[in-house]
């Protein structure tokens, strides 16, 4: 285990530009693209360590979301707390689909999120579409699941 690195080392990654939004220049995760911050001991997504650095904790169950389209911004003007309701609906204004994920408990997503198995297997599994599966696995549905995931794996 390192020592967590000084907060200079996020802040050189972040383009900060007045006004405007604030790149991540650093790593990024695959599927939905945001900003990973590695402290030198674990994994944040860069828009939620942001706005821990700027509000503190984020509370249980709440998604740190983007009022601009940019997921790899990290303005913290740019940046709001909103439930998993209001999540799912800002994705589904950005992407236009529909995502009827209410069978599935927040274990079966942890599940699906961390299983190798293929999309076709975990549809038979949780009775849920393979297009489902995929959405979960992208972070379209269930974001605040994906993020905790995100920030437990080691990149
Ligand atoms: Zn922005």
């Amino acid at each position: 285990m390192g020592k967590p690195r000084d907060s200079s080392f996020f802040w050189e990654q972040v383009e900060i530009i007045e006004n405007a939004c604030w790149m991540w220049k650093g790593s990024r995760t695959t599927g939905v693209e945001y900003g990973i911050y590695y402290d030198g001991k674990r994994t944040y997504l860069a828009h939620r360590y942001m706005w821990q650095i700027v509000n503190g904790d984020i509370p249980r169950k709440m998604c740190v979301l983007h009022t601009c389209a940019f997921l790899l911004c990290c303005n913290p003007e740019h940046l709001y707390l909103g439930t998993a309701k209001i999540a799912a609906q800002d994705r589904m204004k950005r992407r236009k689909q529909k995502s009827p994920w209410s069978k599935l408990t927040e274990d079966d997503v942890r599940y699906i999120l961390r299983s190798s198995d293929s999309h076709y297997d975990l549809s038979l599994r949780f009775d849920i579409s393979m297009q489902h599966v995929r959405q979960i696995r992208n972070g379209e549905s269930w974001l605040w699941i994906y993020e905790e995931y995100l920030e437990s794996e080691s990149f």
